[in-house]
């Protein structure tokens, strides 16, 4: 290409970018604009009416020049969780169209006094050119097992969906009272009751079943609250909880446990509490992600011997969210996230004591064994064990480390083995490798049993539910919220 052909290309593609970004405000002008939202299965909710800096399009549509909103500029602003999703856009009548992502390329949005919020497809059918859009929601095709709802059971996932795909769904409008405001004049009051209308869904209707006292809530924060009956609202991108007397709610509900075990791994902080102030020392092994559904599949099929034989069992619950740091500091400290402070992956300092602070003001020792990087800021420092013999794992490290110390002067022992966690995210919870390492690690427990005279706890952070690649956790889901709590002796009884 010539010199001054690749000027003039410049110079026009310079002039169509100037032409196509003129921040406008399309067709507004004056008057009364309605909100509609952009909400569902994104990351930012937003409102079409508070838009600014989008880029205007300039389309002929019905022998007319329209300026408009190419949808999958707006929609990128959204951040869907997913690449691929579908679109549904809603009217106030309750019309509703939807269409593919993968085929918006020729859709834009209008805005006219007349008709409102517009869709133009200019490839659909003409009846997807819905009028007066009250929202457009993206539903996430598949498993988005990061960003949605559940309703699960000890061993069951009973209903597992994002917002976008609740909104889909069939919901009722209820009017929720808001409150009541009085005025007097001269003498005469007048008051007015106010309501506003949300988007609600029953629970027991989603799953049609019965649920019974023994259900818990879990939000985003790891809060908690029992469930008395009453309904879930749809929030653009999320689902809140909305108490029958309508006073108490939990925003960002997470998901609902039905059946709720009443042990927990934070039980781990005050049976070791108990048998110190009883002289008596205590090993905690902290298996990293070893979900309740593996160990009863191990034990069921003889893999692991040693575990298999110890009485004391329970399926215990974990913290929300079901990650190391927050399940972690559970055990350590027997509180859930919104008293130990560590909701996630991304929080490290404890809000309130830790057992081997618990063990220090009654005087006695603690030995803190970890993998090769520490995970919370914790009252002792924890001994690191890199992999020093580079097999690819520091559980042999943890392992000896842990042995030595038994011998030793600590009342206390906490050991934290990280291979089934790390095997599980490669392989899956069952994969052949993740097996072989469970096993192993009923060998090392065995072993350490052997060489202590007090009581040992087993259990874990969280569990692993499959994935296409392999394992994950972190979701209300059966596999990642319910973990093996055992209590057992040392000793050569157990042989
Ligand atoms: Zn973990
Ligand atoms: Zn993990």
């Amino acid at each position: 290409m010539k010199r001054s052909n690749k000027l003039f290309v410049l110079t026009l593609i310079v002039l169509i970018f100037v032409l196509s970004t003129t921040v406008s405000s399309l067709d507004k002008k004056t008057g009364f604009i309605p909100n509609a939202y952009i909400q569902g299965d994104v990351k930012q909710v937003i409102n079409l009416k508070e838009l600014q800096e989008v880029t205007i399009r300039e389309i002929e549509y019905k022998n007319q020049k329209l300026k408009v909103y190419p949808l999958k500029v707006l929609l990128d602003k959204a951040e869907p969780i997913d690449e691929k999703y579908e679109i549904v856009f809603s009217a106030q009548d309750g019309l509703r169209a939807k269409i593919s992502s993968d085929k918006i390329a020729e859709s834009y949005i209008n805005f006219s006094h007349e008709y409102g919020w517009e869709v133009i497809n200019l490839n659909h059918p003409i009846s997807s050119n819905i009028k007066l859009i009250e929202s457009i929601t993206v539903v996430a095709k598949g498993e988005h097992n990061k960003s949605m709802f559940s309703i699960i059971t000890p061993d069951k996932n009973l209903l597992t969906k994002t917002p976008g795909q609740l909104f889909t769904g069939l919901y009722l409008i209820k009017a929720v009272f808001e409150g009541e405001s009085t005025q007097n004049i001269g003498g005469v009051y007048y008051s007015a009751s106010i309501y506003s209308e949300k988007k609600v869904l029953q629970p027991e209707e989603m799953i049609n079943k019965k649920i019974d006292s023994r259900t818990i809530l879990f939000n985003e924060q790891g809060e908690t609250l029992r469930y008395k009956g009453g309904c879930l609202e749809l929030n653009k991108n999320f689902v809140n909880y909305i108490n029958p007397d309508q006073k108490e709610s939990l925003k960002n509900i997470r998901g609902i446990v039905l059946d709720a075990p009443l042990k927990s791994n934070k039980d781990a902080f005050y049976d070791t509490l108990h048998y110190l102030e009883n002289d008596t020392r205590v090993l905690i092994v902290l298996l990293d992600g070893f979900g309740y559904h593996q160990f009863k599949y191990l034990k069921e099929n003889g893999q692991i011997p040693y575990l298999s034989k110890i009485e004391s069992v329970s399926q215990a619950i974990t913290s929300y969210k079901p990650v190391t740091n927050t399940g972690l500091a559970a055990v350590l400290t027997g509180k859930g996230p919104s008293e130990n402070g560590i909701y996630n992956r991304d929080y490290k300092n404890l809000k309130v004591p830790d057992i081997f602070k618990k063990a220090s003001e009654l005087g006695l020792k603690s030995a803190y064994i970890e993998g090769n990087i520490k995970i919370l800021n914790t009252s002792i420092e924890p001994i690191l064990n890199p992999d020093l013999n580079e097999n690819g794992t520091t559980d042999d490290e943890v392992f000896e480390e842990t042995k030595k110390q038994l011998s030793g002067k600590a009342d206390l022992i906490f050991a934290h083995l990280h291979g089934i966690d790390d095997n599980g995210h490669d392989f899956g919870p069952f994969g052949d490798k993740t097996i072989e390492v469970i096993k192993k690690t009923d060998n090392y427990l065995k072993q350490l049993a052997q060489n202590w005279d007090g009581k040992i706890i087993i259990t874990s952070d969280h569990g692993m539910h499959s994935t296409k690649e392999g394992g994950d956790h972190g979701s209300v889901l059966y596999q990642d919220m319910f973990v093996p709590y055992l209590i057992t002796e040392g000793g050569n009884s157990n042989e």
